[in-house]
C-alpha cells in the first residue's frame, strides 16, 4: 500500500516514517511512505500557500491550488488516483473500522492543514474529511501520523509476531482489549490473576472476555450506549 502525506512540515513526519512498525513494513515492501512539502506545489514563486479569509476574520486560510497540484503530482507518480483524505477537526471521526476500510485502498493521500484551516474547496478534491477526535490540533501532521500508523497496522503482514491486531481494542466491535500481564508474577504486592497461570485455555479465554467487557463498561460505557464517566477533572 502506498501512503502520500502532504504537509507544510514534512520534518515532523520523517521520524514517524523512519521508526518502529512503519520502518519494518517498508523494509518488507508491504507499504511505501512518501512525504511531500506543500510549498513545492505553490504556484507562487515564494512558496506562499495561505491567504486572508474572504469575509474577514482572524488568521490565515490555506489556498486550494497547492493541494490540488500535490494530488495531481501524486496521482502521476503513483500511476493511479489516490484515495484522498483531508485531516480536519470538522471531519468524520477516525475509528478502527475506518482504518480497516482505508487499508483496503492501494493508495492513500493524507492532506494536512495548518493555520485557521483549509479552503473549503479542498474538501471537494478529497474523498473523505477525517478527524482524529473532538479537539483542535495546531496542524494535521500529528493526525496524519495517527491515521498512517493505525491504517498501516491493518495492511496484511504488517503486524507480525510481536503483536496481534485480532485481540486489540475495537478490532472486533465496540469492546476494549482484555488486561495483559507479564513477569514478574508479583510486582510491588500486586499479583497476576491466578487463572492466567492455570494453563486452562478455555478458562483463560472466558476470563479475558469477561474482563474486556468489565473494562469497557468502566472506561467506555458510551461504546455500548451508556453515558460516559466524568472526565479526570470532574
Ligand atoms: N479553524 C479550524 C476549525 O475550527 O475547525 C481548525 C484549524 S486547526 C488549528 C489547523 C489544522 O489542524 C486543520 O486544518 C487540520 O488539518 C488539523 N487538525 C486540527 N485538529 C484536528 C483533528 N482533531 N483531526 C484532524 N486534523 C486536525
Amino acid at each position: 500500500m502506498r501512503f502520500d502525506l502532504v504537509t507544510l512540515h514534512p520534518e515532523m513526519l520523517v521520524p514517524v516514517a523512519a521508526g518502529g512498525i512503519l520502518r519494518g513494513a517498508q523494509d518488507k515492501g508491504l507499504i511505501e511512505i512518501h512525504l511531500h512539502d506543500l510549498r513545492l506545489f505553490s504556484p507562487d514563486e515564494h512558496g506562499i500557500v495561505d491567504d486572508r479569509p474572504f469575509g474577514g476574520g482572524a488568521g490565515m486560510v490555506m489556498r486550494p491550488e497547492p493541494f490540488a497540484r500535490a494530488l495531481e503530482a501524486i496521482a502521476a507518480a503513483a500511476g493511479r488516483r489516490p484515495y484522498a483524505v483531508l485531516l480536519s477537526p470538522q471531519g468524520v471521526r477516525f475509528t478502527q473500522q475506518v482504518a480497516q476500510d482505508l487499508a483496503r485502498q492501494p493508495a492513500l493521500a493524507l492532506l494536512c492543514g495548518r493555520y485557521e484551516g483549509v479552503d473549503e474547496r479542498v474538501v471537494a478534491l478529497c474523498d473523505l474529511e477525517l478527524s482524529i477526535g473532538d479537539y483542535v490540533l495546531a496542524g494535521g501532521e500529528l493526525a496524519a501520523a495517527v491515521v498512517l500508523e493505525t491504517t498501516a497496522r491493518m495492511v496484511p503482514g504488517v503486524v507480525g509476531r510481536h503483536e496481534s491486531a485480532a485481540t486489540d481494542s475495537f478490532y472486533s466491535g465496540p469492546k476494549l482489549g482484555y488486561p495483559q500481564y507479564t513477569r514478574p508474577r508479583v510486582f510491588r504486592g500486586m499479583e497476576v490473576p491466578e487463572v492466567l497461570l492455570s494453563g486452562d485455555h478455555e478458562k483463560i479465554r472466558r476470563w479475558r472476555e469477561r474482563e474486556a467487557w468489565r473494562k469497557t463498561l468502566r472506561n467506555r460505557p458510551d461504546l455500548v450506549g451508556l453515558s460516559l464517566p466524568p472526565t479526570p477533572t470532574g
